[in-house]
Order: structure tokens, then C-alpha cells, then sequence
């Protein structure tokens, strides 16, 4: 089911009324937001100059490092007295970021969230489970809301305990989950180890998102539970969850761009690409009130896809994420994504699926390490069946990133798992000198 009519607008009524909304939210944050103004002054930018979408090329980018330095509250548009929620997103280092919603902001992402699981095709029928973390984050609350909206059934389970989880979703015939595709993974393992099938549970869809998700975990998540996988993407900055979603037709997720105007730059110069071309996806928030967000570079690495998709929802789409500019890691003059390496690991059979890639420096070289999980412990005493895996996963790797990396086998099991986000890179390269 098709859940707004915002879905099927035409490109040309989209984009009448994108420009109309860029043009007011521009306004506001120039008026409202002390960090804006001095940005765009200084850019010699003022609203009434965005006289068409292209004119958004001159407004100058927005980063995470804004965020944090007006932590807390120096990039809100809105009085606090109109902000109902904060949430903020999890830093690894130093202060997070914080974001605010006014009541209005509230509807809105109830409303993308909605459209997530729509799409997904929950209907009021359904009991859906979330296990994404809820407080601070906004996975939980943001798709409790959207499904709460659509009239299914919610579980706020929440991450982990993974035992109880798989309890509540014999006991209550859980139909949709909706967590971290790592998380999933994860949930598989608890459910065989205590010797349950999918044919012990009622799931019939997932709504993943919160992290990246490759083709080749798609299909396994598909296969250990027998459901139907989705994809969705979203960030903290930009609302949380509800940002792109799949359809039943995962051929890209489509992004609420009556709220979320996308565009694609190049990582190294900012300068905007053609439609089509791969680099990085930047958002402008068109209606949001609380934090509004002129041209912020998410550091997702995507395409955007212009044609109206075979669901009859004419928005556009993005393709699922390659990476991030950021996890780039350049191994030797050469760029490699985590996915890259993860596609791979997904497809060899008596390992995975929890990985990890180390990045060290010896004299003066890049050295990667891959560290995978085997299925089966036993194999580590068959020294000439390790020694055939390890060699093969060496040249899969290298077949794609044409270099070479060590691999080390691990048993099952050794590699700490995580209920949000999994850890797969750990670059212990210092500085040259
Ligand atoms: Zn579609």
C-alpha cells in the first residue's frame, strides 16, 4: 500500500513544491539560527537569492563538526518552549549531537515513519517488533511511532536479551522485525542455538536499518528466518529513521523528498554531480522546525535514481549505501569500503557472518588483516582444509581490490557482537612520522 499521495506526485509538482519549501526553510534558519546567517553572510547568500532548486549550489555545506560545536542547543531554529523531544546520537569520541522536534517535527517523522513500514507492507494486521535501542537514539521511538500510525500492533522490545526477545516473538506471533541487520544476524544465531527454526516463529518481513547491509546479508537474514528483507535509511541529524526506505521490490530505497531535498556531490571538491553519478549523498531538511539542516553531507557514498519505481511511487531513490567517505580506508592508494570486503566473506560458506578488518602499518607499508569467524570450531584441527579456506578468501579478496591481506580464522564466536552498530574496521595506523 502506497501510504501519501506525497509518493506519487510528478517530478515536476515535486519539484514546484520543493523549491517553494527550500525557499522557506532557507528563510528560517537564515532568520532563526545565529550559525546559518553568519555562514551564508558569509557566502554573500541571502534567501531571496534560491530562486530555483539549482541555486541550492550556493548555499554553503553544514558537517558534523557543526553539530558539536553549538552543542547543545546552537542550531535549534525553534524556542525551546516549542521542542517536545531531544534525542542525540551516539559520539565515539567527545560530545554527541543533539537534536530537537517541535510537535510539528513529530508529525512529520510519524508520518516518513509510516511510510517506511507501509512500504514495507505492514498493515493494521501486523505485530511488529522493535528491537533497535530506544532513548537517546532514534531508531526505536521513530519506527514506533510510524507503525503505531499504520494501526499495527507495536512490540518496544528494545536491543538485546536476545532470549526474551525470541520469547516474546514465539509467544505473541511477532510478525515484523525491525532492528539493525547486525542484530538480526545475531538473533539467528540465539535462535539456533536454542534449536528453533523459523518454522517456530510467525515472521514474515524485517525492516533493517541503522547501519549498512549488503546484498549478501540481505540473503542470509532472508534465509535463516524465512522473511522478506527491507532496507531502510536514516540519521540523527536529518530526522532518525524515515528518511529512504525499500519497497517490496528492493530496488533502492526511496527517500521522503517532499521533506528531505537529496543531492550528490563529490567527496574531495563539494562540487555537484550529474543525476546518475556516484558520490556523496547531502541533505537539506525543506520543513523541519526544531534543527533545521541546509546542504549536510552525510558521508554516505550512493546514487540517486530518477526513474518512477515498478510500486507506482514516483519519489526518488537512492541506491543502498556503498559506504562512507569517512570508513573509506585507502589501503595502498586503493579505496576500499568494509562492504566490499563483506561481500565477499558472505558468499564463502563455512565462515561468517561476524568480521573484522584490522589496519596496521609495517615499515612504512598498509597492512590488512581480515579476522572471520568459522561456523564449525572443529576445522580449526583440519590444517589443510584451513589453509584451502584461508587461501581462497585471500583471492576473493583480491579479485575485488586487487590487493593482497591476511586472513586469520577465528572460532566461533570471538568476535564481540554488538546490539547497534557493529565495529568492523580497527585502523591502528599512526601518523607516518
Ligand atoms: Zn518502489
Amino acid at each position: 500500500m502506497i501510504w501519501s499521495q506525497a509518493e506519487q506526485l510528478d517530478r515536476n509538482a515535486m519539484k514546484q513544491l520543493q523549491l517553494t519549501r527550500l525557499q522557506q526553510a532557507v528563510d528560517r534558519a537564515y532568520r532563526n539560527v545565529p550559525f546559518y546567517q553568519k555562514r551564508l553572510d558569509e557566502a554573500g547568500v541571502r534567501p531571496e537569492d534560491i530562486r530555483s532548486l539549482a541555486d541550492i549550489a550556493r548555499i554553503p555545506f553544514t558537517v558534523k563538526t557543526d553539530l558539536r560545536d553549538t552543542y547543545p542547543f546552537g542550531m535549534f531554529a525553534a524556542p525551546l518552549k516549542d521542542i517536545v523531544r531531544f534525542h542525540s546520537s551516539s559520539g565515539t569520541t567527545g560530545k554527541p549531537i543533539v537534536v530537537g522536534y517541535t510537535r510539528n517535527d513529530m508529525e512529520m517523522w510519524t508520518e516518513c515513519c509510516a511510510r517506511v513500514a507501509s512500504a514495507a507492507g505492514v498493515t493494521e494486521h501486523d505485530i511488529c517488533q522493535v528491537a533497535f535501542g530506544y532513548g537517546m537514539f532514534t531508531g526505536g521511538f521513530g519506527m514506533h511511532y510510524g507503525i503505531e500510525r499504520i494501526g499495527a500492533t507495536v512490540v518496544p522490545a528494545a536491543s538485546g536479551n536476545s532470549e526474551r526477545q525470541l520469547m516474546f516473538m514465539r509467544d505473541f506471533g511477532t510478525t515484523v522485525l525491525i532492528a539493525t541487520p547486525s542484530y538480526a544476524l545475531h538473533l539467528s544465531e540465539v535462535m539456533a542455538a536454542e534449536g528453533l527454526t523459523a518454522k517456530d516463529l510467525k515472521l514474515r518481513v524485517g525492516l533493517f536499518g541503522g547501519e549498512g547491509h549488503t546484498p549478501e546479508m540481505r540473503q542470509l537474514i532472508e534465509e535463516r528466518f524465512g522473511i522478506k528483507d527491507t532496507q531502510n535509511y536514516g540519521l540523527t541529524e536529518i530526522t532518525g529513521p524515515g528518511v529512504s526506505y525499500e519497497c517490496l521490490y528492493n530496488d533502492g530505497m526511496h527517500i521522503n523528498e517532499d521533506h528531505f531535498y537529496p543531492e550528490i556531490i563529490d567527496p574531495k571538491t563539494g562540487e555537484v554531480l550529474p543525476e546518475g553519478s556516484e558520490g556523496e549523498l547531502v541533505f537539506t531538511t525543506l520543513t523541519k522546525e526544531g534543527i533545521p539542516m541546509l546542504r549536510y553531507r552525510t558521508r554516505d557514498i550512493t546514487r540517486l535514481i530518477y526513474e518512477p519505481c515498478r510500486c507506482g511511487r514516483t519519489n526518488v531513490r537512492m541506491e543502498l549505501v556503498k559506504g562512507r567517505s569517512d570508513d573509506m580506508m585507502v589501503i595502498r592508494g586503493t579505496n576500499v569500503f568494509p562492504s566490499q570486503i563483506e561481500s565477499v566473506l558472505m558468499l564463502i560458506p563455512g565462515i561468517g557472518p561476524h568480521y573484522q578488518i584490522v589496519v596496521t602499518t609495517e615499515s612504512f607499508m598498509d597492512k590488512m588483516e581480515v579476522q572471520v569467524e568459522l561456523t564449525d570450531g572443529s576445522l580449526l584441527e583440519r590444517y589443510s582444509e584451513l589453509e584451502r579456506l584461508t587461501r581462497e578468501i585471500r583471492q576473493k579478496i583480491h579479485s575485488v581490490l586487487q590487493i593482497d591481506v591476511k586472513v586469520t580464522l577465528l572460532s566461533p564466536n570471538t568476535i564481540e557482537r554488538s546490539t547497534g552498530k557493529a565495529k568492523r574496521v580497527i585502523d591502528l595506523r599512526g601518523k607516518a612520522f
